[in-house]
């Protein structure tokens, strides 16, 4: 049995970056990019106004009054120098004629018929200079950023209208039991309704990547098989239930009879103990605990590390805060506990109460949560106690989770 770091080590390690594809850029958004992306050009690219105003030279400001002669939108230029003791209209945007350096807003200048007169203002006021963003040659995005909608902006200001990102990883999910249901099916005696495909059909498009569904293997050995075969089509395979050691497990025999390795086979956690990492014909495969919970809880931290590192991402692993135990929570078990638990932002700071029951079959238990607290073995905590918390809501601070009442 290995910990949950030496797990996610292993797994880390067999991961390389997935191959690049070209796409539009903002299409590029939430995905990481391979390449250097250097600037073609200053931005600006020359000195501009900042303000629609006037345009003069300050240094040849005698008095505090200038003759306009000229009018310069946005989009156009002027070449002809400004003489000294003259000003140009000037809007927003426009590059800043020759002979002159400094811009008065309108709002500051007092208009005299043709003449301005203004107040005390510091040369180079209101110019936006030439490079004061960005300096042609700079690295501006690294190899291995996430691209935000800022990123996109820069990118598409660099003039890119394509880029290379890497690749969305495709995830094959496949759930193992006889005794499931697809969902618009009535459950009957006996039966449950598949569940697992979707919330971890959901992870992976959460975390970036494309779910292809492979729907559902019955408990033989030549079902399991002809799935996991199925699935080698994918980057990645993901296997929820039939992990165990019972009569009717069979995906760690279905991998090794297919020439597969298995890594590891039982991970130290609760939930989720019999959680396998294999390589089959160079493809990872995950074996996930069948239980929702434990399923998902493995998700979280195996599978998405993976998809993560295989998408280029530098940061694999959730944020965690640190937040006030709102009541006592103790692990009498001998493996470390992921408990569930519900994370709010207060004003003294971050507080974590556990979402109850925490068995691995009760999905409400993470309905209701946005967190997972780990608790080592035989660790007890007190009420106000501060402790660690993965927070794993991309909403988080939105408050958008489900206030239903289960
Ligand atoms: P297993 O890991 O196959 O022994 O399954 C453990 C528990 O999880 C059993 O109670 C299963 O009925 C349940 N389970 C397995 N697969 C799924 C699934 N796809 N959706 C919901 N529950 C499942
Ligand atoms: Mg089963």
């Amino acid at each position: 049995m290995v910990s949950i770091e030496e797990a996610q080590q292993t797994i880390l390690e067999f991961i390389t970056p997935l191959d690049a594809e070209t796409v539009p850029v903002f299409q590029g958004l939430n995905r990481v990019t391979p390449q250097d992306h250097v600037a073609p050009w200053d931005i600006p690219a020359a000195d501009y106004s900042a303000m629609d105003g006037f345009a003069f030279s300050r240094a040849a400001l005698a008095g505090n009054r200038l003759k306009v002669t000229g009018f310069l939108p946005a989009g156009e230029t002027c070449n002809v120098p400004v003489p000294p003791g003259e000003a140009i209209r000037i809007m927003t945007g426009a590059p800043i004629p020759p002979g002159c350096d400094t811009v008065v807003p309108i709002e500051e200048a007092e208009a005299e018929g043709e003449w301005i007169a203004l107040s005390a203002i510091k040369a180079g006021s209101n110019v936006r200079k030439r490079g004061e963003d960005i300096r042609h040659g700079n690295v501006v995005i690294p190899a291995g950023s996430l691209l935000r909608p800022q990123e996109i902006g820069m990118l598409s200001a660099m003039g890119y209208t394509s880029l290379p990102v890497y690749r969305r990883a495709r995830v094959a999910i496949l759930s193992t039991g006889d005794e499931l249901l697809e969902p618009g099916s009535t459950p009957r005696p006996g039966k449950i309704i598949n569940s697992n495909s979707y919330s971890l059909a959901a992870q992976v498009l959460d975390a970036g990547g494309e779910p292809v569904l492979l729907g559902i293997a019955q408990d033989s050995y030549a079902a399991v098989c002809d799935k996991i075969k199925t699935g080698l089509d994918q980057d990645m395979l993901v296997i929820s239930g039939g992990a165990s050691v019972g009569d009717r497990d069979f995906v760690k025999a279905a991998i090794e009879g297919l020439g597969g390795s298995v890594n590891f086979w039982k991970v130290n956690m609760k939930p989720g103990k019999p959680l396998a990492f294999a390589t089959l014909k160079g493809k990872p495969i995950f074996a996930l605990p069948g239980n929702p919970v434990a399923a998902m809880v493995s998700f979280e931290l195996f599978v998405r590390t993976a998809l993560l590192k295989a998408m280029g991402h530098r940061r694999v692993l959730r944020p965690k805060v640190a937040a006030f135990l709102e009541e006592p929570v103790m692990n009498k078990g001998s493996r470390p506990h992921m408990v569930r638990c519900i994370v709010s932002k207060q004003d003294n700071g971050y507080h974590a109460s556990t979402t109850g029951n925490q068995s691995s079959g009760r999905l409400s238990s993470l309905v209701q949560g946005n967190g997972l607290v780990r608790l080592e073995p035989s660790a007890s905590h007190v009420a106000g106690e501060m402790i660690d918390v993965l927070l794993m809501d991309q909403e988080f601070e939105m408050g958008m989770m489900a206030q239903a009442h289960l």
